[in-house]
């Protein structure tokens, strides 16, 4: 069956690199299904879920954000941050929320209204990505 190379990277480094069946990212207008010989396209991607199918696999990712740059043999996402779903520290997930909560619910100036709003949404997917899989009987 034909494969596509996928590769996620971070600024910091190379989350995954492996040939596989299938990738679902987050894409700004919706999740997009992509499969070997995708017509090319480019795409900024929302906080969400990506996940990973290859063979009876199926891989769960918790990414922050970024861009996807889909060609027919290849798929590159470039993530701001990118987990595993059985990496995702619950705990500190949960700390992350509340702090952002803790600073949405005072007074807070625009510029940082905003960055505690996409931090809360960082820590509440983190959660339902690691959530979703505990529910599933993984961890
Ligand atoms: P925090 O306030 O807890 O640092 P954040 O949303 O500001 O959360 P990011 O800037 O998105 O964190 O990510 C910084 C680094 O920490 C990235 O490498 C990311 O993968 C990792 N990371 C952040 N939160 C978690 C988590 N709950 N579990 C595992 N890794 C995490």
């Amino acid at each position: 069956m034909a494969k596509v190379k996928l590769e996620i990277v971070t600024a910091e480094k190379l989350i995954y690199s492996e040939d596989v069946d299938m990738v679902v990212a987050p894409g700004v207008d919706g999740y997009l299904g992509i499969l070997p010989h995708h017509t090319p396209l480019m795409t900024m991607l929302n906080p969400g879920e990506l996940r990973i199918k290859n063979g009876g696999e199926e891989i769960e990712m918790a990414i922050t954000g970024g861009f996807m740059e889909v060609r027919p043999d290849k798929v590159v996402v470039l993530a701001d941050a990118a987990e595993r779903a059985e990496e995702i520290d619950i705990a500190r997930a949960e700390a992350a929320k509340k702090r952002a909560e803790e600073r949405l619910a005072g007074k807070v100036p625009e510029g940082d209204l905003l960055r505690a709003q996409a931090s809360l949404m960082r820590a509440l997917m983190r959660l339902k990505v690691a959530e979703k899989r505990r529910r599933r009987g993984k961890l």
